[in-house]
């Protein structure tokens, strides 16, 4: 590829210059596997970047968006509809949690947050408590780079760039604990974490609260899954004291844990959940947030006449991106995508702890068919050896993802017993391989 054409793209949550130098490129995909512009085959660990779940260029999909593309390029969604919108909003409320029946459609994870933080918001204004506006997040949270999302979210790195973000925020503590290393699954210490929510309540007072936000699995922090009883103690705080709870899903839905949603897994049902990537087998942007019947009646019904809720984007239900949406929520019902990931997942946990013994592993963790192995990074330079394993593997045609030190997996849910083979050795050998 000629220099200049690499030069004009400024690439995202990329070490541009170190990256130009040596691009990683990937130009063909099919089922578990990537391959370069080389023709080298490389398989999937990451689902892409957690969202192909279905497994790639699923033909079902792409005809669909073909079909509608040269049907129906662009309806407004603004006082107007199109049919496939409806049809999509329809299945997807037939996979979400009972209650969250309301589908606001957006186009990414990061409208997804800010959708609902907003969501959140006019519902207590609609329900007499205009006052409600502190939104609570959680440390190494991740909801997306908008500012609602940045805001509650809990990566210094990402936030420290943009100067003071969305006042009236504060922050639960993470759930990460020492005393739970190599935990398989719900680590068993830390329920007592989500009575930080008390000691906000008290800081703040009950009735300023808007809302909680959580990833019901932190997955781009490093994959922190939140210990047995947390999430059912968060849900009772939230409802003794009136506030919202919001469920991040843009990682953990489509299947991934097991279940359609990881609200069915763990058993805790939150007032709005958002959900993007696997929606559409990321074939085309679309994200979605669900919300309660009780949400969507009190914005609803209690506006004067005219718009009640003064929010949506000029792509809320893109043609194209619901046509891929109904595809893709086809496969997961005939092929049983959360049933399969289901019966592979104890294989799969198996196979990722069998890594804690190589060099410089400090922790496993999992959740359904996620993986986080966390490193203890060479002296004095953090990510580095990541870095150089994902470098490593990538050589050896593995895809895999980095967060600081921590590995993160998480396959397409197509995934085989033979991939789980060729994913360990090929990491545990990069994992080796990394010497300081
Ligand atoms: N929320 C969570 C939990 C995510 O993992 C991500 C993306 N990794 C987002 C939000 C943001 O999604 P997007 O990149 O589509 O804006």
């Amino acid at each position: 590829m000629p220099r200049n054409d690499l030069d004009a793209a400024w690439m995202p949550f990329t070490a541009n210059r170190s990256f130009k130098a040596a691009p990683r490129l990937l130009s063909r995909a099919d089922g578990m596997l990537y391959w370069t512009p080389e023709g080298r085959e490389v398989l999937d660990a990451t689902a892409g970047l957690w969202c192909v779940n279905a497994g790639h260029n699923r033909r079902q999909i792409t005809e669909a968006i073909t079909r509608t593309a040269t049907s129906l390029d662009f309806a407004p969604t603004f006082q107007m509809g199109h049919p496939l919108m409806f049809e999509a909003a329809s299945r997807i409320a037939g996979v979400t949690p009972p209650g969250l029946d309301r589908i606001f459609f957006t186009n990414s994870g990061s409208e997804s947050a800010d959708t609902a933080l907003k969501i959140a918001l006019a519902y207590h204004r609609a329900n007499g408590q205009p006052q409600r506006t502190m939104l609570i997040g959680r440390e190494r949270g991740y909801h997306g780079i908008n500012f609602g999302g940045l805001s509650v979210g809990g990566i210094g790195a990402n936030r420290k760039q943009f100067g003071p973000l969305l006042g009236n925020v504060d922050h639960l503590p993470h759930t990460h604990l020492p005393s739970n290393r190599f935990a398989r699954f719900q680590p068993e210490h830390g329920v007592e974490l989500a009575d930080a929510l008390t000691g906000l309540v008290q800081l703040h007072g009950a009735d300023s609260i808007a809302a909680v936000i959580v990833e019901p699995v932190a997955g781009s922090t490093g994959v922190l899954v939140p210990p047995v009883g947390y999430l059912e103690k968060l849900r009772a705080l939230c409802d003794e004291h009136g506030i919202l709870l919001i469920f991040d899903e843009v990682i953990t839905g489509f299947g991934r844990l097991g279940t359609p949603f990881a609200a069915e897994r763990f058993g805790v049902t939150p007032d709005l959940l958002t959900m993007a990537k696997g929606l559409t087998n990321a074939a085309v942007p679309m994200g979605a947030v669900a919300a309660s019947e009780a949400i969507y009646r009190t914005v609803v019904e209690n506006a004067p006449p005219g718009i009640e809720l003064f929010h949506g984007y000029t792509y809320s239900g893109h043609p194209l991106a619901c046509a891929a949406a109904i595809a893709t929520l086809d496969i997961h019902r005939d092929e049983e995508l959360p049933a399969r990931a289901r019966a592979i997942e104890p294989e799969w946990r198996e196979a990722v702890h069998s890594l804690r013994d190589r060099p410089g592993v400090v922790d496993i963790r999992d959740a359904g068919l996620i993986a986080g192995i966390e490193l203890e990074p060479f002296a004095g330079r953090p990510a580095e050896r990541a870095a150089r394993i994902m470098q490593h593997c990538f050589d050896n045609g593995l895809l895999i993802r980095t967060t600081a030190d921590t590995i993160a997996l998480s396959p397409p849910l197509i995934l085989e017993r033979t991939h789980i083979d060729r994913i360990v050795t090929t990491l545990g050998e990069a994992i080796s391989a990394a010497t300081a």
